[in-house]
């Protein structure tokens, strides 16, 4: 007779529950190896996609299976590479287009009335209308959007959202709280901002830091406080007050100090290359995204002058 937790498995994938009884012979007490932990691994990614019911039998195995440290950190690193692949978004990507379907997003972008600050550490600001191009870029499409779904696995891997500059894509995990939302969506749309501002020369724990920023300020705004007790959250936290007190200004002592310590931040398994560079364009791109920004900026700035 099958385990319980085989049993339990297979009703998420079958693949998953059978690495697990070959792992461990089916005994829910056997500690899974680095060897049970490959087993596991290839039956994820055999089709080159990892879908909703693999997420859940990942999310099961995890809390109820027996790892021996190493192999269980090895089982993470490996399915972050399979993101990064976007095995999770060939199994389960969800394109969000008519204007109901990005309301949320939407909805999001619209708390960046705070977001005003210099950064330090890219030499750049930001200002609210900044956004204003971006919610057009989504609206046209040009910008796509898409919803994952992992049935909150993402959150084992410190996963919520991502834009992708080399294909101007937005991918939000559901399942997130709705200031949740607010913080991932503004940190993206700020990656995408950069990117459209071809931000090229910057190191990824400026361009980060400034993500993370702004996606503080608009939860201030809002009054909310997404991922208390994570950093580099928390830290943003703390630097998008001195933003909204209007002290996110070239030369102030504290705002330099708080910026510094959310890129101290910037770093561990989510962020391995730190001082990597921020990367803009694709290949052929030339100076066309940028241009389109600033038209749509000048149309709609122009637009609000009374
Ligand atoms: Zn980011």
């Amino acid at each position: 007779m099958a385990s319980k937790l085989y049993n339990e498995l297979y009703a998420f994938d079958p693949g998953i529950a059978d690495a697990f009884k070959k792992a461990t012979n089916d005994n829910p007490n056997v500690v899974i190896n680095e060897k049970g932990v490959d087993l596991v691994f290839d039956s994820v990614i055999k089709d080159r996609k990892i879908t909703e019911n693999e997420a859940k039998a990942l999310t099961h195995l995890i809390a109820f299976a027996k790892f021996n440290n190493f192999a269980l950190t090895a089982l993470i690193a490996s399915l972050k590479v399979a993101y990064d692949a976007d095995l999770f978004f060939a199994g389960t990507a969800k394109r969000l287009s008519s204007a109901a379907e990005l309301a949320d997003v939407q909805g999001a972008i619209n708390a960046v009335g705070n977001v005003d600050f210099w950064s330090p550490g890219s030499s750049s600001s930001y200002k609210p209308q900044d956004y204003l191009p971006i919610k057009e870029l989504v609206k046209s499409g040009e910008i796509t959007v898409y919803e994952l779904k992992a049935a909150g696995f993402n959150r084992s891997l410190s996963l919520y959202g991502q834009y992708r500059s080399d294909l101007n894509r937005l991918v939000i995990f559901s399942g997130l709280g709705p200031d949740e939302l607010v913080n991932i969506v503004v940190h993206e749309a700020t990656h995408a901002i950069q990117d459209q501002r071809d931000l090229d020369s910057k190191m990824i724990k400026h361009t980060e830091a400034d993500a993370f920023i702004a996606g503080a300020v608009a939860n201030r705004t809002l009054k909310q406080q997404a991922f208390k007790g994570y950093e580099p959250f928390d830290t943003a936290y703390k630097a998008a007050d001195l933003v909204i007190k209007g002290k996110a200004k070239p030369g102030d002592t504290d705002w330099n100090k708080a910026y510094e310590s959310v890129v101290a931040e910037i770093k561990g398994a989510a962020y391995p290359n730190p001082n990597g560079k921020f990367k803009t364009k694709e290949d052929g791109e030339g100076d066309k995204e940028k241009k389109r920004y600033d038209d749509l900026m000048n149309a709609l700035t122009s637009k609000s002058k009374p």
